[in-house]
Order: structure tokens, then C-alpha cells, then sequence
């Protein structure tokens, strides 16, 4: 994974005047109040998530599809979902020219999930929640795990979910982290702890 993160230029996801500053290890504005996140935050989170080749992946929060080419690369299939259909667009178009054909992208309130496709063997979630949807376990095989930021709006504690083969939610916190908020039926400031 690590030559991936080499490999995969983060300026193929930025806008012109943000390109310059691609290579620091900072998040950086993708426009409609949005963030990319850091480089090595993108990578811890692929790595927590434990992916297998043959897993089918739902990522919340597709923003620059930057993290989604990740999922892409080491998951079977993405299935991806933004609120902003123009972030969602641009991200279509970076991820068809670099030729992946596994992605699948929807615009909407990714609070519900993805049902028509559920349940998933891995879900990702890049903005923050004030409690895990329930929508999201719901949609969470058995033995599958989660990854997402929970917490007050401006921290949140970086939380791996796993749904066990007797039906249990394990939680364990990985790290701090700072997130742009789950906006959304299900999303932070609704569901609080
Ligand atoms: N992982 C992304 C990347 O690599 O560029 C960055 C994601 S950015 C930190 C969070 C994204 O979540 C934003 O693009 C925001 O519009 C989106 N978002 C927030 N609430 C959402 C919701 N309820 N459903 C879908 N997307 C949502």
C-alpha cells in the first residue's frame, strides 16, 4: 500500500491553485467549504480498514475522490456517495481518466447508506458524526468493519466498528481527528451521544 501512496499523485486532485501546495502533509480546500484530507491520514484510514480484494466497499463523503481511488485500488468494488453533486462529478471524471472501472457513484444524503446495494464488508465515512448512523450498522455485513469519525463538531475521535459473528458492535477508538461535519438526516448535531 505504501508504493500506492508514492505512486498516486495528489495534485490529480486538487484544483489549479491548490496544486502547488499537493506534496504537504495538510488538508486543503476542494471547494464548497470542503477538505481533502492529509496524505497520511488517508492512508491510516485505508490501513485500519483492513481491506481484502474481494470486499465491496461504501465510502460516505466521496469529496475530491481522492480517498475513493484508494478503496478502488485495494477492494473489489466502491461504492461512493456525496451530497454535493459537484464535487461528486469531478471526482467521476479524475477517477474514469485514471481507468478505474470499479467505482460507482451516487449524490445524495449519505446518512441512509446505500441500501439498494447492502449489506457491504467495509463502509468508510470522511466527515463527522455525532453518533454512528444506525442506517450504516444496518448496512454492515457480519464480520465487517467500519471506520469513521465521531464526536463534537470540531474533534472527533477516529472510531473502528466491528459487526461480530455473534451480531455484537465492538468499537475501538484509533486517534483524534478533525472532520468536516456529516451533513444529513443522520448526520452530526442530530444524533449527538
Ligand atoms: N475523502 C475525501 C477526499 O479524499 O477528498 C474528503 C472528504 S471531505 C473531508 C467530506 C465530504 O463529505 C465532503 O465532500 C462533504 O460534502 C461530504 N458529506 C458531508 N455530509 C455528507 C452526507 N450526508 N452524504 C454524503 N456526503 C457528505
Amino acid at each position: 500500500m505504501t508504493d500506492f501512496f508514492y505512486k498516486l499523485n495528489r495534485k490529480d486532485f486538487l484544483d489549479d491553485q491548490y496544486k502547488d501546495y499537493s506534496d504537504f502533509d495538510n488538508p486543503l480546500p476542494i471547494g464548497y467549504g470542503q477538505t481533502i484530507s492529509q496524505p497520511s491520514l488517508v492512508l491510516q484510514m485505508t490501513r485500519e480498514l483492513e481491506l481484502g480484494k474481494n470486499h465491496r466497499v461504501l465510502e460516505i463523503g466521496t469529496g475530491s475522490g481522492y480517498q475513493t481511488v484508494f478503496l478502488a485500488e485495494f477492494a473489489e468494488a466502491v461504492y461512493t456517495v456525496e451530497r454535493i453533486a459537484e464535487l461528486s462529478h469531478k471526482a467521476k471524471s479524475r477517477i474514469d481518466k485514471l481507468g478505474y472501472k470499479n467505482v460507482h457513484f451516487k449524490i445524495g444524503d449519505g446518512s441512509h447508506g446505500w441500501n439498494e446495494h447492502a449489506p457491504f464488508d467495509r463502509i468508510i465515512v470522511t466527515a463527522a458524526a455525532g453518533r454512528v448512523p444506525d442506517a450504516l450498522i444496518d448496512q454492515l455485513k457480519t464480520g465487517g468493519k467500519m471506520i469513521l469519525p465521531v464526536g463534537e463538531s470540531n474533534l472527533q475521535e477516529l472510531v473502528r466498528i466491528t459487526k461480530t459473528n455473534d451480531g455484537k458492535i465492538e468499537k475501538e477508538h484509533l486517534t483524534l481527528v478533525r472532520f468536516v461535519e456529516l451533513v444529513g438526516e443522520y448526520g452530526w448535531g442530530k444524533n449527538k451521544y
